[in-house]
């Protein structure tokens, strides 16, 4: 099994998840792993600005603006009249939930489902269009298995079986498709693996699953020999040992956080 991860560029628009289904799309088993539209979580932590400022009309309107904007979307993306219909009733139904968020108190645990919406939207969004295209795809909910202490570590065992017994449910299923970034606490809340855990997300399934490796897909081809908004002409490096990965990364290299390819590295799946 593989581990593919997508970032919130990569499926940052109808044209962009269009990519991404065509690329997923060769025959092979796997785990897909999806942030939120890029943009999106920017946008649910300035709805949760607002709605700690009591500033209950401003995040409506930063509400019905994204929401218009998801409408959007699924017209670009889903031209069946069934997945059509089944993108805008996800879209209210999501939508409906920040407006209920937003109508009652709010803390720490109304800012984690707010900010829960984008991956929850870009993987339906993405299944609905794989199911357009005929694919066979099975949507795996991270809320199901993805599991935290009360440290925010990540708690394997629970995530191993949580994601055994989620696969099991779909013999058949060519393409995963699941969250990043979200996952539950120890209370059954909802919970997050921090800005950004979208690739350790993929790093926990890829060593829960002890999979073949794990793809981390962005918007640059891969770790350079050099900074390249820095450095001009650099090229990207064919292999890299985790040290030599991290080493970079110490030194600012942004494009993968060395604690998010531990759990990988642990099982020695390749990233
Ligand atoms: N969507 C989340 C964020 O923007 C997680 C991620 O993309 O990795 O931080
Ligand atoms: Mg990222």
């Amino acid at each position: 099994m593989k581990i593919l991860k997508f970032g919130g560029t990569s499926v940052g628009s109808a044209e962009r998840i269009k990519s991404v289904a065509s690329l997923i799309n060769n025959g092979e088993k796997k785990v897909v792993v999806l942030s939120a539209m890029s943009g999106t979580t920017n946008s649910l932590v300035e709805i949760s600005d607002s709605l700690y400022k009591k500033d209950k009309s401003g995040a409506l309107e930063l509400i019905q603006r994204l929401e218009e904007k998801y409408n959007a979307v699924v017209d670009e993306l889903l031209k069946d009249t069934v997945q059509n219909a089944a993108g805008h009733t996800l879209v209210l139904d999501r939508f409906n939930t920040l407006r209920k968020i937003a109508g009652n108190n709010f803390d720490i645990l109304g800012e984690k489902e707010v900010l829960a919406q984008g991956e929850l939207i870009s993987t339906h969004l993405m299944y609905y269009l794989l199911q357009e295209q005929g694919i066979s795809s099975a949507l795996i909910p991270a809320l199901d298995y993805m599991r935290i202490d009360e440290n925010g570590e990540p708690v394997m065992g629970l995530i191993r079986e949580g994601i055994a017994s989620q696969l099991e449910k779909f013999p058949n299923a060519e393409i995963y498709i699941t969250q990043g970034f979200i996952c539950r606490n120890p209370k059954g809340e909802i919970d997050n693996l921090k800005r950004g855990g979208s690739d350790y997300s993929a790093s926990l399934i890829g060593a829960a699953l002890k999979a073949e490796e794990i793809q981390i897909w962005t918007d640059i081809d891969g770790m350079h020999n050099n900074d390249p908004r820095i450095v001009e002409n650099t090229k990207p490096i064919a292999q890299l040992s985790f040290d030599e990965a991290a080493e970079l990364a110490y030194f600012g290299a942004k494009i993968l956080h060395p604690t998010s390819v531990l759990p990988a590295r642990l099982e020695n799946v390749p990233v």
